[in-house]
């Protein structure tokens, strides 16, 4: 199964996203703070010999845990999570394509002192990304589909999800400030 419970800590700030096998151990230990959403998952444990009867748990969506409240940071970048943002479309001429045929172009190129930012960096296609080579887009005659931006926390934690359910969407959605399309 692909679908993943949503960490939080007891400020609200995601944390992790974790499997029901992970989530129902913190929810037996009685280290959750508190949870969101309808508990839709039913986790059947081995057959109790007291009763003959199959232990169940029922796992919320949202959890939240005690632990370090972390100053806001903004995710590093990386491939995975840059094409996620961009949804797998080339941010010059505009097309999909699946993540071998992607590459991350550098918007003010290294060699020009150009950052490995979320700011600086977009899809871009193999074709795309070679016709640039070694210019800004301004210098190549080329444009930029959309604003490069980093993703916050919460869009973070959206971006790395594929099977975001939509308690966990409406929660995570509150932290948004960018235009995502889900
Ligand atoms: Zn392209």
């Amino acid at each position: 199964m692909n679908t993943q419970i949503l960490k939080l800590n007891k400020a609200g700030q995601p944390v992790a996203w974790v499997d029901y096998e992970s989530a129902a151990t913190t929810l037996s230990k009685g280290l959750v703070l508190w949870t969101m959403g309808t508990a839709e998952s039913v986790l059947r444990g081995g057959i109790q010999r007291a009763t003959g009867e199959r232990s169940s748990i029922s796992i919320p969506p949202i959890i939240a845990v005690q632990g370090r409240v972390k100053e806001k940071t903004v995710p590093r970048i990386s491939n995975r999570l840059l094409f996620a943002r961009d949804q797998m479309t080339c941010l010059y001429c505009g097309h999909q394509f699946i993540s071998r045929d992607l590459s991350r172009d550098h918007i003010i190129p290294r060699s020009h002192n150009g950052a490995d930012c979320w700011e600086n960096c977009v899809t871009a296609c193999k074709r795309c990304n070679h016709h640039k080579a070694d210019r800004t887009p301004e210098q190549a005659g080329m444009e930029l589909l959309a604003v490069p931006f980093a993703p916050t926390l919460n869009e973070y934690f959206f971006l790395s999800n594929k099977n975001v359910l939509a308690d966990q969407m409406e929660y995570l959605k509150g932290g948004f400030k960018n235009v995502l399309r889900a």
